[in-house]
């Protein structure tokens, strides 16, 4: 094998490209990413640097120099145009280029408001990349009023950073409750509450109508015909897999490139990784949104190419960061039944199925959080009425040493 090519160059497609040389594969290594910067980090985005706390150098994954030292070409600023599965090969800006293995991790792109509602005007942003955060930084100026539309992770941050910053913040949801696809509605309660105390006004069962302005965005029309004057939008109405290369090379697509459970796609040769692709979870797919699935996977899938033979074993785990809260979030909660809420030194929500838990919603209580993770990887469950039970010390639910 002479040539391994990554299409993707985010957390998925560095650490993929880092792993395949650690594990000791010594010819070339191309990583071709569409933005004009190295890997970098994404959830300070909208976070630190947003709030202007965090230097642009230090969201990068490595510095530049890294990619010269460990002899991996890297190309920013190019995105790869169409791949040719049958002869093996990627055509770029510049030409056409043969690979013996390709790795796609090209992650996801942001749900977009259509142009007949307004998305297009000046003032609506997405949280994506770092081009979409310089763009919206402008916006986040004391006093402006600012409407959040989407009521996921994504929305309640951007509505976090915002009221730190001074704005006035209106969030629309168009679910009955906030976090509708990620959360329990006792999780999602929990973060109303917190975000109207810090002055967010939140509009559940909120459909947005159309944006209005002449270029710039002015104000917004509800369903219910409410009026509302604002000077920017953000937009965090979910993400979308990135597919476009692999669905145009003819390669099995279902809720993102499918792969099986080492990585491969349904082209030989062709691996994915991270949250452009879904693999087999419990007689379905799952595909998942978070940076430790992406480095988790690009580490299996690195392996793989090399001959490994790993099945990809997810052991989730996701954060947020809103004001004062650090949510953490242990195991996933499809098909929970019951939610025991524990409140002991910080909150946590205890996500079971019959007698068997599946996740932890933790916020500012990392000991639950450790708790909870610990269990669950070891596929041990604890007696809900001890969860619930602030007298309980957490720690003895983890079993026995
Ligand atoms: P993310 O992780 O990017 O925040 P989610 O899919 O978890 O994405 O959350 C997006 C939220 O946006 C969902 O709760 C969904 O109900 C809501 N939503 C989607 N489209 C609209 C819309 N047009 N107006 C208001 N809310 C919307």
């Amino acid at each position: 094998m002479d040539h391994i090519a990554v299409i993707g160059a985010g957390q998925a497609g560095a650490t993929l490209v880092e792993t395949l040389r650690k594990q000791g594969f010594d010819r070339r290594i191309t990583l071709w990413g569409d933005e004009p910067l190295p890997p970098y980090q994404r959830p300070p985005l909208s976070k630190g640097y947003l709030l202007g706390e965090m230097a642009r150098d230090r969201l990068l994954l490595r510095p530049a120099s890294f990619y010269d030292d460990q002899r991996i070409e890297l190309h920013t600023g190019s995105p790869v145009l169409s791949i040719d599965p049958a002869a093996r090969t990627l055509t770029h800006g510049g030409g056409t280029m043969a690979w013996d293995a390709l790795a796609l991790t090209t992650g996801s792109r942001p749900r977009t408001l259509p142009a007949t509602v307004g998305g297009t005007l000046g003032g609506v942003f997405t949280v994506r990349t770092l081009a979409d955060i310089d763009a919206m930084a402008p916006a986040f100026r004391e006093g402006a009023h600012l409407l959040v539309v989407g009521g996921g992770y994504i929305g309640l941050e951007a509505a976090a950073v915002a009221r730190k910053r001074g704005l006035r913040v209106t969030l629309i949801e168009s679910a009955d409750r906030l976090l509708s696809r990620v959360s329990s509605p006792e999780t999602a309660r929990w973060f109303a509450e917190k975000h109207r105390a810090e002055g967010v006004t939140i509009r559940e069962n909120a459909t947005l109508e159309r944006l209005t302005g002449t270029g710039r965005v002015d104000g917004a029309v509800l369903s219910d015909g409410t009026h509302l004057s604002v000077d920017a939008v953000v937009c965090g109405i979910g993400i979308l897999p990135d597919v476009s290369l692999a669905q145009a090379a003819g390669l099995v697509i279902d809720d993102g490139i499918a792969v099986d459970g080492q990585g491969r796609t349904s082209a030989a040769g062709i691996w994915a990784a991270g949250d452009c692709c879904s693999f087999p979870w419990r007689g379905g797919r799952l595909r998942l949104e978070s940076v430790p699935h992406a480095i988790d996977q690009a580490g299996v899938v690195a392996r793989n190419i090399l001959g490994a033979e790993e099945t990809y074993e997810p052991r989730p785990w996701f954060w947020s960061d809103q004001y004062d809260v650090k949510l953490q979030i242990a195991g996933l909660n499809t098909g929970y039944d019951r939610v025991v809420v524990r409140d002991g030194d910080g909150r946590s929500h205890w996500y079971f199925h019959g007698d068997t838990l599946l996740a932890v919603d933790a916020m500012n209580d990392a000991r639950a959080y450790m708790v909870g993770k610990r269990l669950i990887e070891a596929e041990q469950s604890p007696d809900p009425a001890a969860v619930a039970d602030p007298q309980v010390p957490v720690k003895s639910l983890l079993p026995a040493a």
